[in-house]
C-alpha cells in the first residue's frame, strides 16, 4: 500500500517507470559514477537503520490512477513474503528500529498477521502502510489485528492512505466508493484502540496548511485520533511531475542545496523484496526503486550497506533530493 511518493503521470498505460525514463535525455542515467556532463555523481553512504521495510508483495485489492510501484489485483512482480523469508534480516539487526511493512496492500498477504507479530515479538516498532479497505476487515485479519495490539499496544502503527479529505477527489485517485471503504476501516481501527496515521497527498492546488486544516475538520468529524499537525501523523506528500526531464545531481549539489545525504531514504533504510521465481529475497536500496535491478543491494543487510549507493536515477533527483528545488 505504498501511496507515496505522488506521481502525476496522467492516466496509467502499463509501469510508470518505462513511462518516466521514456522522456529523459538518453545520456544522462547511465555512469553510476558519473553525470552526464562528467562531474562525480552524488551517493549516499549508510549511517546505520532507522528503518527497514518488507514489501509483502505487490498485489493489492484496488488500482490506483498514480501508484507508483504500479501495484493491482494482477501485479505479482513481487511476491509475498513469508516468515521464513523474513527471519534472516530480522537476524542480522543488532538494535531495535521501526520496521515497515509496504506493498501492494499488506493484508493481502496471508501471512502479514505472523509478520507483524515476528517484528514486535523481537523487539521492534512496526508500522504497516494500508488502504483499510476490504483485506484488513475480513473478520480473522481483524481478530489477528487486535490481538497484536492487545499484546503490543503502541508499538504497532497502522498508517493509512486517504489521498484527500474529500470522497470526490479521493475517489478520482482509487475509484468509486474508495473514499467509503477506507472511513469504515478507520472508524473500526479508531474503536479498537489501533495507532493510527495518515497518508494524503498535495496535488489539488491546496497549500499544506490549508490540507491540515481539512483533515483535522474530518478527523474530528470521525473521531479518529490523528493530530494533523504534527507531519508524523497526517504525512503529506507532495506532488511530482514523473514526466519531466530532470537534472542530475553531482557530489557539488549538497552546499548549493544545503542538502545532506544523511537526510536520504537510502542512508538509512533498506527494503527487502522477494521477485516472482526467485530462490530467496533480497535488499533494495530503498521503497521507491523496486524494479530497477541497478539498485538491488544482495541477499544480506550487511552486504547491501558496505558501498555508499550512487543516486544514478531520475527518482533520486525528483524525489529525494531536488523537490522542486534545482542545483545548478
Ligand atoms: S492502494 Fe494499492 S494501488 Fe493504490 S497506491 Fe496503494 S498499493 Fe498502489
Ligand atoms: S530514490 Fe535514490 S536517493 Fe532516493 S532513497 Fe532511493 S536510491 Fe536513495
Amino acid at each position: 500500500m505504498i501511496a507515496e511518493p505522488g506521481l502525476s503521470q496522467g492516466p496509467k498505460k502499463g509501469s510508470i517507470l518505462v513511462a518516466f525514463t521514456r522522456k529523459l535525455a538518453p545520456e544522462k542515467f547511465r555512469d553510476p559514477r558519473l553525470t552526464a556532463k562528467g562531474e562525480p555523481r552524488a551517493e549516499a553512504p549508510f549511517h546505520g537503520f532507522q528503518t527497514l521495510w518488507f514489501n509483502t508483495g505487490t498485489l493489492c485489492n484496488i488500482t490506483c490512477v498514480a501508484c507508483y510501484i504500479d501495484s493491482s489485483p494482477r501485479n505479482d512482480q513481487l511476491v509475498y513474503l513469508t516468515q521464513e523469508d523474513c527471519t534472516p534480516f530480522l537476524d542480522e539487526l543488532e538494535t531495535t528500529i521501526e520496521i515497515g511493512f509496504t506493498g501492494g496492500e499488506p493484508f493481502m498477504n496471508p501471512h502479514i498477521i505472523a509478520l507483524i507479530d515476528l517484528a514486535l515479538r523481537s523487539g521492534h516498532r512496526a508500522l504497516v502502510l494500508t488502504n483499510a479497505m476490504r483485506p484488513l476487515m475480513r473478520p480473522r485479519v481483524q481478530a489477528g489485528v487486535r490481538d497484536l495490539v492487545d499484546r503490543y499496544g503502541e508499538r504497532l502503527t497502522l498508517r493509512v492512505s486517504l489521498d484527500h479529505w474529500s470522497a470526490t477527489l479521493h475517489d478520482q485517485e482509487r475509484g468509486a466508493g474508495s473514499f467509503e471503504k477506507t472511513a469504515i476501516g478507520l472508524d473500526w481501527l479508531s474503536t479498537n484502540g489501533i495507532r493510527l496515521a495518515l497518508a494524503g497527498r498535495l496535488r489539488w492546488g491546496e497549500t499544506e496548511a490549508e490540507a491540515r486544516g481539512a483533515y483535522e475538520g474530518l478527523c474530528a468529524s470521525r473521531g479518529w485520533p490523528i493530530v494533523c499537525s504534527d507531519p508524523s501523523s497526517l504525512v503529506l506528500f507532495p506532488e511530482m511531475d514523473s514526466q519531466k526531464d530532470v537534472p542530475e545531481i553531482s557530489t557539488a549539489c549538497w552546499d548549493v542545496l544545503g542538502k545532506s545525504p544523511a537526510d536520504l531514504m537510502c542512508a538509512s533504510s533498506r527494503m527487502v523484496a522477494k521477485r516472482k521465481g526467485a530462490m530467496r529475497p533480497e535488499v533494495l536500496a530503498c521503497t521507491l526503486l523496486p524494479y530497477d535491478k541497478a539498485f538491488s543491494l544482495g541477499h544480506t543487510l550487511v552486504d547491501s550497506t558496505a558501498a555508499p549507493v550512487p543516486l544514478n536515477h531520475p527518482h533520486c533527483a525528483t524525489f529525494c533530493v531536488l523537490g522542486g528545488a534545482s542545483c545548478s
